[in-house]
């Protein structure tokens, strides 16, 4: 098991323009774009209308350049790429899981990674976002918390996660075609690498772009931040962006969840249940969902699963099951196929629903959990690839 380090929000927050030169507009709220624009010699009498039609074509069209921005002047295009720039995480490595997974790895400001999965359904497709690079909490079984570098992503390298994505999906409005009826991309979880609550502002921004009618225009009901339970922040989630909750319970005593899910230690159950039990009504959404990962011998015995039923007694939710994603050196294992039903069912029979997470991407390393391990590894077979003068197929 790696050393726990101490909680702390400390990390290192870049200002929002992340390096000299021209600012990026992608990731600015419509009042950020507007100070942008004015700041890029806009008349006062045109801003608001500016504001509009560029952030169609950003969020509605996907285009990159202001010299396709046709309903702009010529020369008004030409002063604003004198001062500003829309640019997205770049893609270092696309890999696509036998079951139709992808796993993006992205550089941001500073040359570090992160990672970005789309999983394809039947009736929808959901993008699982990071929030941070790395994640300063030390959960004994994520992988992501074993990362030493951690920072936060700009409110851009949120955003430009799922536009970057959308291009690789093609799902950008074709001119004159007719609009497509189900969404590739209809669902966001905050559930990749980071603690998305220990970045609010930049995730709180992120989230209103993506739920902008004039743009991505996702219902808040289609988007689900995880925390792992950052007591004082829950409530500003809800009135703030609104989105649907899900919180990384995993234990039904605080001995055993400060071993798992260490900030117990700063807000322990009966602090982070107190703060469930408003989310609902501040959001005005039904459900909070539980996420309970089953780790053989440790979590997951039926006097656990009662347990659980009786904390969550008077708050609606669902209880999602995570089988335990293995990954390389993690000092536990997944609980028995027969144990986790076992536990389903006695939730189950208490009248909650309980699904278990079926793992998707696991050939590629792109499961709950295993994110960073798949980059580490990445990296070091290139070297080895280079250091035996064999080039990548
Ligand atoms: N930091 C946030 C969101 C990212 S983790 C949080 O902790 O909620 C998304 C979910 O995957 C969380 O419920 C997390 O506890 C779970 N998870 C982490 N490592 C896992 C692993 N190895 N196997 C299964 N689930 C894991
Ligand atoms: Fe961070 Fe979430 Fe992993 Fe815990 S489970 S270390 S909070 S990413």
């Amino acid at each position: 098991m790696h050393a726990q380090a101490p909680i702390t929000q400390d990390v290192l927050t870049l200002p929002r323009r992340t390096s000299e030169g021209p600012l990026n507009l992608v990731g600015l709220t419509r009042a950020g774009l507007k100070e942008a624009l004015l700041a890029a010699d806009t008349p006062q009498k045109q801003v608001n209308m500016r504001v509009n039609q560029v952030w169609q074509w950003i969020y509605e069209k996907g285009v990159r350049e202001f010299d396709l921005m046709t309903n702009l002047a010529k020369p008004y295009r030409a002063t604003l790429k004198e001062h500003l720039v829309i640019e997205v995480p770049e893609v270092i490595t696309k890999q696509v899981s036998d079951d139709g997974t992808r796993k993006y790895l992205m550089r941001v400001d500073g040359g570090h990674e992160v990672e970005t999965v789309y999983i394809p359904e039947e009736d929808r497709g959901t993008l699982c976002i990071s929030s941070q690079v790395g994640c300063t909490l030390t959960c004994s079984f994520c992988h992501t918390g074993t990362q030493r570098l951690v920072r936060n992503l700009t409110a851009s390298e949120i955003v430009g996660q799922i536009l970057v994505v959308r291009d690789d999906l093609g799902e950008w409005p074709i001119p004159g075609a007719p609009r497509r009826e189900t969404r590739l991309l209809s669902n966001i979880v905050l559930m990749g690498m980071g603690e998305p609550l220990y970045n609010f502002e930049n995730v709180r921004d992120a989230m209103k772009i993506a739920m902008d009618p004039a743009g991505i225009s996702l219902s808040r009901r289609r988007i689900t931040l995880s925390t792992s339970g950052v007591v004082p922040e829950i409530a500003k989630t809800a009135e703030e962006i609104g989105c649907l909750l899900a919180v990384s319970f995993h234990a039904t005593t605080d001995e055993v969840r400060d071993r798992l899910v260490p900030i117990n230690k700063k807000w322990n159950i009966q602090a982070l249940l107190e703060a469930l039990r408003v989310y609902p009504k501040l959001s005005n959404s039904e459900r909070i969902t539980f996420e309970y990962v089953m780790l053989k011998d440790v979590n997951d015995t039926d006097a656990d699963a009662r347990r659980l039923i009786k904390l969550i007694q008077g708050i609606p939710v669902k209880i999602n099951l995570i089988p335990f994603n293995e990954w390389p050196g993690a000092p536990y294992q997944r609980s028995d196929w027969k144990r986790i039903k076992a536990f389903a069912d006695i939730i189950y029979k208490a009248g909650y629903a309980s699904p278990i997470r079926t793992p998707r991407g696991e050939d590629i390393m792109a499961a709950c959990g295993q994110l960073k391990s798949a980059s580490e590894k990445i990296r070091k077979s290139a070297q080895k690839v280079q250091r035996s003068g064999v080039s990548e197929a």
